[in-house]
């Protein structure tokens, strides 16, 4: 009996606005759609997000916001070439670019900027580093790599704290229209503090009080680096965004870094996304590279919670295919006793010295803390504990810790909000995590969760619903062994859920108070 516990994220784009490629993405084992509100307009978003909710209505929405991306400016020459070792002046007065200037859409150039600074353009394609400023708006570098200029490329200033603020109006224009056409979850770009996330709230709960978001900060920047722990802290979920991340801070720390903010996100129980290449050459191509395959089992093992296809579903020639291989990959992976063996070990680990790792935590924090005096705010110390010394907490490891040692178990977690199940799919058990949610918007919730799926029953709204019928509702099932009909593949769940020997529930009394979980019940299956 096999079900995939890692989750994909399939960014859509040209290349997959057609129903019939969306279609074969789902089928292909696509869990939430990303939308790159760095590309595109509103119309086509709009058009796209139709045609998912005609399809699916358990695909997650999330909408990726451009952030403070600087980009070079228009160009009447399709291609500028620049020489190493020549001078060119970086402007932002000039309206186009050419073999002397290049015109650039930033206010605070001179202001932030300053001498001996690198600059990087289209992904460090092209590198220049600051000689002087000529004037208030122009500054005169050197080219150190040289490369062909493409027009409106991204540029980076790494280690340059810049005075654009990290929520930007076009954010806010499109967190808007991602409210009003019900996406799910929401992406931040380039977060450096968790007051950029703290902002996006705000905006939220103010403009849409009724509406509840999934905000999802990208690690992309070294001050988010250095701000980790209050930025996970105050997020939904993580991202891994090696895309920037590898060209705003050494590219060589990447792997390093992917594990440090996985095992992050981990401790603070927060699901995170791994992101960007990691199928880069099924943009071209129709099998992946060794490295490739290799980064896929690697993210998983470092435990990640989803991966992502970007440019290889936008833009790419076989975006099903990519979808496809990615989720062999994570079959395989997670079908191996390698990776049984470390969840095994991670659950005992989470259980038995979880005070050991805190104490740890609370120690790496504590130097981040010393650095950093001035945002000395936070309440990380006191959350933690307060995860400890708490009932849902404790319930859901108690369930966690049960399906140890039950053959042939899945945990039911009844949740209203979709936190419990969260929280038991962080302690990563072995076992599904079948999360019982009032409705579609909290299944959408859990679509990153590894481990978790999700079952809607309305009726755990209400008071007076008994154990009794959640577990009828879970055997009588068939939503699962229906996909896995539809299309013969062996990489999706295998059975239905009345095939299992024991359910492990656990949830809140009475069912439907609205209140933390505070119970768990086992059920013998074979018998009830
Ligand atoms: P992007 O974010 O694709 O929006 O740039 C991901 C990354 O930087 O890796
Ligand atoms: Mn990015």
């Amino acid at each position: 009996m096999y079900f995939r516990k890692t989750k994909i994220v399939c960014t859509l784009g040209p290349a997959s606005s057609d129903k019939k490629v969306i279609k074969s993405l789902i089928e292909s084992g696509m869990n939430v759609a990303r939308l790159n509100f760095s590309h595109g307009d509103e119309d086509t978003f709009e058009s796209l997000i139709l045609t998912i909710r005609e399809l699916s209505n358990d695909i997650a929405i999330l909408i990726d916001l451009p952030g403070p991306k600087i980009r070079t400016g228009k160009q009447l020459q399709k291609e500028i070439v620049l020489k190493k070792n020549s001078d060119i002046i970086l402007s932002n007065i000039k309206e186009f670019s050419d073999e002397k200037n290049i015109a650039i859409d930033y206010k605070y150039l001179t202001k932030d900027v300053e001498r001996n600074n690198l600059i990087f353009i289209d992904d460090g394609k092209i590198k220049l580093k600051v000689l002087y400023a000529l004037n208030q708006n122009e500054l005169l570098c050197k080219i150190i790599k040289e490369g062909i200029l493409k027009t409106e490329k991204g540029v980076n200033f790494p280690n340059v704290s810049l005075s654009v603020p990290s929520v930007t109006d076009n954010d806010f224009k499109a967190l808007k229209f991602g409210a009003e056409h019900n996406a799910d979850m929401f992406a931040v770009s380039f977060v450096r503090k968790s007051d950029d996330i703290e902002t996006v709230k705000n905006f939220l709960e103010i403009n849409y009080p009724s509406k509840k978001f999934f905000i999802i900060s990208k690690i992309e920047k070294s001050e988010a680096i250095e701000n980790i722990y209050k930025i996970t802290e105050i997020s939904d979920g993580i991202m891994v965004a090696r895309g920037d991340l590898g060209v705003e801070t050494p590219i060589e720390t990447i792997a390093l870094k992917q594990k440090m903010i996985i095992s992050v996100a981990n401790s603070l129980n927060k699901p995170v996304i791994t992101a960007t290449q990691m199928l880069e050459s099924m943009v071209s191509n129709e099998s992946p590279t060794r490295a490739e395959v290799t980064d896929i089992t690697n993210a998983l093992l470092d435990g990640t919670d989803a991966v992502m296809l970007s440019e290889e579903t936008a833009v790419g020639l076989y975006s099903q295919l990519s979808a496809e291989c990615m989720e062999k990959i994570i079959a395989t992976t997670e079908g191996s006793s390698f990776f049984m063996n470390l969840l095994l070990s991670k659950g005992e680990v989470n259980n038995i010295i979880s005070n050991f790792n805190v104490n740890k935590l609370e120690n790496s924090y504590k130097k981040y803390e010393n650095n950093e005096k001035k945002e000395s705010d936070i309440v990380f110390n006191r959350k933690v504990r307060q995860g400890i010394d708490n009932i849902s907490y404790a319930a859901a490891k108690m369930a966690v810790l049960s399906s140890f040692t039950l053959e042939d178990s899945f945990i039911a977690a009844i949740t209203r909000t979709g936190y419990t199940a969260n929280l038991i799919s962080s302690f990563r058990p072995i076992v599904p995590i079948i999360a019982i949610v009032p409705d579609l918007s909290v299944k959408r919730r859990l679509a990153l969760n590894f481990g978790v799926i999700s079952l809607v029953m309305e009726k755990i709204a209400e008071k007076n619903v008994q154990i009794e019928d959640i577990v009828k509702f879970i055997k009588d099932d068939n939503s699962y062994k229906i996909k896995n009909n539809k299309k013969n593949n062996q990489f999706r769940f295998t059975s239905n859920f009345s095939e299992f020997k024991y359910a492990i529930i656990t949830g809140g009394l009475p069912i439907g108070e609205p209140g933390s979980t505070d119970f768990v019940r086992i059920i013998d299956l074979r018998k009830n």
